[in-house]
């Protein structure tokens, strides 16, 4: 037995209190991690604030994981003790239905989400399974690579799965944790890159990671000035926006990919997608290859979030800073 010092929400919308569990024997193929870094995600606050009603309590959240590898079970796979590793929003997933065979296990029916049901970050020790247990590249910065792990290839895959092209013209609607991400990597892509933002005090600092311009996301007319204009189009927000409006400005023929939880079913006009083909999908996390992959990608290209530290002790004040819409962009807690 092994006990975690954590902080966890014991009810739905409760501020987080220190906690302490004990872990069992570690599994054959499971691993744990001594925490170093966790990044916060908006899912984070809405499995805290019990969202989409599936909850456990207590809770202990966190599942943008940096840390280092402490303990290994007898059947794992290219991991030793020391090894620098990232956990994300799975923790496991079955490895024998088709999706895992297919090396595409974020879409594993019974995949494991690293806090429901079982214990995330905001801890001194996670356990994960070795699959689960990514890697990380040489030289990659430790205080910024949290993230990645979950954020970060949220935005990645879907550039990936659209087959995103340099020359293409691109929007981002929401320039939060994800949002800020995808418009680094677009900008690494080569891509004319529009941001989509509520909130103009960001404008000046969203410029500067790469968008080329700056829209208000709240604002038909706005989005009606650049009609047709754009091959993509990936929404990080959560909240109900004119969607029809956004469909307006994808050229023919193009894309726009959802992977904000919005609660409220979005309404999509029939019409809008038929007469230009346009094509309407989402997608959660991505693959543990391209996990990889996005993490050799951001160490060539020295693609980070910005981030803003806080100690794992305040990580109420980082909630109430993120609730708050303050976050510039993404919030990570010292372990
Ligand atoms: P975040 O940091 O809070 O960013 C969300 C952004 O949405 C805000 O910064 C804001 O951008 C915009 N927004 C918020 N309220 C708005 C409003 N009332 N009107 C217009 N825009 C508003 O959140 P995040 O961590 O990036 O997560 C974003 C969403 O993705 C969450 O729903 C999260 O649960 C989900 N998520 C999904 C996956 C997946 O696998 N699909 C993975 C991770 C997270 P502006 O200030 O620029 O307007
Ligand atoms: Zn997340």
């Amino acid at each position: 037995m092994k006990k975690v010092n954590a902080y966890a929400a014991h009810e739905a919308g409760e501020k987080l209190k220190e906690f302490q569990y004990d872990l069992p024997e570690i599994g054959n193929e499971e691993v744990d991690v001594k925490v170093d870094y966790c990044g916060i995600c908006h899912s984070d606050l809405s499995m805290i604030n019990n969202d989409w009603g599936m909850s456990q309590f207590p809770l202990v959240p966190g599942h943008e994981i940096v840390g280092e590898v402490t303990a290994l079970g007898s059947e794992v796979k290219g991991l030793k003790i020391g090894d620098k590793v990232g956990v994300g929003w799975y923790s496991g997933s079955c490895m024998h239905c088709n999706q895992c065979l297919d090396g595409q296990q974020h879409l594993c029916g019974t995949a494991e989400a690293t806090i429901v049901g079982r214990h995330g970050g905001f801890a001194d020790t996670v356990r994960s399974h070795w699959s689960w247990t990514i890697p990380l590249p040489k030289n990659i910065d430790m205080k910024k690579a949290g993230p990645l792990l979950c954020g970060g290839i949220t935005v990645f895959n879907p550039i990936i799965l659209a087959g995103v092209k340099a020359t293409d013209r691109v929007g981002v609607i929401g320039i939060g944790g994800l949002g800020h991400m995808a418009i680094k990597f677009l900008k690494a892509w080569g891509c004319e890159v529009t941001a989509f933002s509520s909130n103009p005090n960001k404008k000046e600092n969203i410029l500067a990671m790469g968008a080329h311009s700056v829209v208000d996301s709240t604002n038909p007319d706005a989005l009606g000035d650049i009609a047709g204009s754009l091959n993509f189009i990936l929404n990080t927000t959560n909240v109900t926006l004119d969607w029809n409006s956004f469909l307006v400005t994808l050229a023919p023929q193009g894309r726009f990919h959802n992977v904000g939880a919005v609660l409220e079913p979005m309404a999509i006009p029939a019409f809008t997608l038929l007469m230009g083909e346009k094509s309407v999908g989402g997608s959660p996390l991505g693959s543990i290859a391209l996990t990889k992959t996005m993490l050799d990608f951001c160490v060539r290209h020295d693609i980070y979030p910005t981030v803003e530290e806080f100690d794992l002790k305040d990580v109420n004040k980082a909630l109430e800073h993120l609730e708050a819409g303050k976050a510039r962009f993404r919030l990570v807690l010292k372990a």
